[in-house]
């Protein structure tokens, strides 16, 4: 914990105060975090780096973060690189003077665009010497390759990363470099390329600088009063800054204020806001009534139906609600009723362009005094003449974007299970029972339109079995079962919570839930498949060492259709060889006919979870003890594309160990919540 109490010296003294922080001055930190796996050393470069850009140059914080944890801005932002390898491969060839057959060979010897970047940069003969590269200048140049749009735009991103490229290692000493020692050094080309591939691969989870940055800070504090950081406060810093970033997820916000107030004082100034998605709750799966029982064991729950749709989080403040409304953010800038409205989704894209039909008539259940509120919901596909929910199928053929109100073809109706914030004050700490009976007051059912969420306060597992069922007769995928009060019914945001139970109906008899997998690869068809995919080899995620860990093969549960359709998208995205954080069986018979980008997440059922050595899923999680196998599916079938869900948001290696271990005991899980975003 108290890493920053250690004798290291600070390791890069070479910026001058109120100068912009070099860019390699991060790389010389990347590369000593890339040579260990070890938390706590990671963290310690982190930390010591973090609070040396603190005392030199406060003002370039905020890009250092970004760039440490490989994001441009919030993920509300929606500002995405999109720039696939053959564009990495092309700019690298064209800044180095080498052909593109050249590089592309290079990418099949050696397998990381990285290291080929660093390999071509050295061969390169140097004629002039550009200017270094700083952290300011990365940032806005990868944010101009980000946001260039029209005509020309590859071409035009192509250049943007030319000439990033050209200016990376400007500085350096150290001559032709060697790619097999050292993991191919601090260069800049390396960390450049990686950062546009999405993936830094230092082990660096984002939760792991966000703890840095919070005993960086804490120390650049105790220093400024000339005393040593104490472990209270280390833990206090960290703390805060965990729940501030949960309820506000936006470093933009977050950093110049801890400047400017002080760690300690961040809870003040940093709260809950409308304009500002945040990472919602999540809930653990299980397999009968009875484990929900045994689990809230006397204390007051309460079940609501799961609906089959899509989560939203509605944002609104009144046009009236004065200076709260000049506080919310930008994205919240759509009109709705009498004020300005946005929707996100359940990984924080604005959805308002899919659901301007929502916001049209979100002024007739907003109640008049209520001012400003974040309500978490579903959107569910509605039945307009029957009058009932439609099953999720139907809410898929909705169009995504740019949806105009007169030709909405599927309807929906949104469902509110939980309200956040309400009239200027966050009320996540309130109690599940409190917010709820707020979210009553303040809005007004409005048929087809707007609805509270089923729910029942009965404790007896008859009364369950009943609601299940009559949950299942009305469309909807099993129940919720959440804490009723006290403080452990509180909203909390980014956690898979044992305070919120799902019963899947589907799932009673099997796993408990389904999963959410990443493509890597397909094999070719065979038979009447053969001019499409016919299987294809899926993984989990596991977010500590940011890799994608293959978990089944998959080929059961597709329509001739969709076959089609997914070999149109995943067409798109092969790439030679299998990425360097795809951790897969390497031996010649098991490896798929062709490789993808991890872009794509589809939902898996299966019968039940087995260990294999031909898998690696949840091999770290200890479930095999001779270490050598990982957990599979038995018999997976496809269920649906997960378009709501980032590769880095599939089943976590944690969760598919738990899934198999629950499985082989059912007894009372008693973990603690877990970060589902890190
Ligand atoms: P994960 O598999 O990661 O839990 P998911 O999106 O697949 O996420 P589900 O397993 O479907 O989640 O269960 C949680 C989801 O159920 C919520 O994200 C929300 O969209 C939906 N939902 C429907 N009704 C409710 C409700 N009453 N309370 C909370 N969530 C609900």
């Amino acid at each position: 914990q108290t890493v920053l109490t250690s004798k290291a010296k600070d390791p890069y003294p070479d910026w001058k105060p109120g100068e912009p922080v070099p860019y390699a001055a991060l790389c010389k930190t990347f590369s000593l975090v890339e040579l260990t796996t070890k938390r706590l050393i990671i963290m310690e470069h982190c930390s010591l780096f973090l609070r040396q850009v603190l005392r030199l140059t406060p003002d370039d914080l905020l890009p250092t973060v970004l760039l440490m944890i490989n994001k441009l801005a919030p993920d509300y932002a929606g500002i995405e690189l999109g720039i696939g390898e053959s564009l990495i491969m092309k700019a690298i060839g064209e800044t180095t003077g080498r052909s593109l057959a050249v590089i592309k060979q290079d990418q099949k010897e050696i397998g990381d665009l990285g290291l080929v970047a660093v390999k071509s940069r050295s061969t390169q003969p140097t004629m002039f010497k550009p200017k270094a590269l700083t952290i300011q200048g990365v940032l806005k140049g990868l944010m101009g390759i980000a946001t260039v749009s029209g005509n020309g735009a590859q071409g035009r991103k192509v250049d943007g990363i030319k000439k990033l490229l050209s200016a990376a290692d400007a500085n350096s000493t150290t001559g032709k470099v060697d790619i097999t020692k050292d993991k191919g050094g601090p260069s800049e080309a390396k960390y450049l390329v990686r950062f546009l591939e999405g993936k830094l691969r230092l082990g660096l989870a984002e939760r792991t600088v966000l703890v840095s940055l919070a005993q960086a800070m804490v120390a650049h504090e105790a220093t400024q009063k000339g005393q040593v950081p104490s472990t209270a406060d280390l833990e206090k810093g960290e703390s805060i800054l965990k729940t501030v970033y949960s309820e506000l997820p936006s470093y933009d916000v977050i950093i110049p204020a801890m400047v400017k107030y002080g760690i300690m004082n961040l809870r003040e100034h940093c709260k809950l806001r409308p304009g500002v998605p945040l990472k919602p709750m999540l809930a653990k799966p299980t397999k009968a009534i009875t484990e929900v029982l045994d689990r809230f064991d006397g204390q007051t729950f309460t079940c609501e139906y799961k609906y089959d749709g899509e989560r939203a989080q509605i944002h609104y403040v009144a046009k009236d609600a004065g200076e709260e409304l000049s506080q919310s953010l930008p994205s919240a800038t759509t009109e709705a009723g009498r004020g300005v409205a946005s929707i996100f989704s359940r990984n924080s894209e604005d959805l308002s362009k899919k659901y301007p039909d929502i916001l049209a008539k979100l002024h007739t259940w907003v109640k008049e005094d209520t001012k400003s509120f974040v309500l978490d919901c579903e959107s569910v596909a509605w039945d307009v003449d029957e009058k009932k929910v439609l099953p999720f199928q139907q809410l898929m053929t909705r169009k995504k974007k740019d949806v105009k109100i007169d030709d909405v073809k599927v309807k929906v109706c949104v469902f509110a299970f939980d309200l956040l914030y309400l009239n200027g004050e966050s009320i996540v700490e309130k109690s599940l029972r409190e917010r709820r009976d707020l979210l009553v007051k303040s809005f007004q059912p409005v048929e087809g339109e707007f609805s509270f969420a089923t729910s029942m306060n009965g404790q007896e597992l008859e009364e369950i079995q009943v609601f299940l069922d009559e949950s299942v007769k009305a469309s909807c995928e099993g129940l919720m079962v959440k804490m009723l009060d006290g403080t452990e019914s509180g909203y909390e945001p980014s956690k898979r919570s044992r305070n919120w139970l799902k019963i899947k109906k589907d799932y009673l008899s099997g796993i408990g839930d389904s999963l959410d997998l990443v493509v890597l690869g397909a094999y070719y068809g065979k038979g009447k498949r053969t001019s499409v995919y016919g299987a294809f080899l899926l993984a989990c995620y596991n977010p500590i060492s940011d890799t994608y860990e293959t978990v089944c093969n998959i080929g059961t549960g597709f329509s001739e259709a969709v076959l089609e359709e997914l070999h149109a998208a995943l067409s798109e995205t092969v790439i030679d060889r299998p990425k360097p954080f795809y951790a897969h069986s390497a031996g010649g018979q098991h490896q798929p006919d062709v490789w993808f980008e991890p872009r794509f997440v589809w939902e898996v059922k299966t019968a039940d979870l087995t260990l294999s050595p031909r898998y690696k899923a949840g091999m770290k999680e200890g479930v095999d003890p001779s270490g050598e196998k990982g957990i599979s599916l038995r018999f997976p079938r496809f269920i649906k594309i997960r378009d709501d869900k980032k590769p880095d948001e599939a089943t976590s290696s944690r969760q598919v160990a738990e899934m198999y271990r629950k499985q082989e005991s059912v007894t009372k899980s008693k973990g603690p919540a877990v970060d589902d975003d890190f």
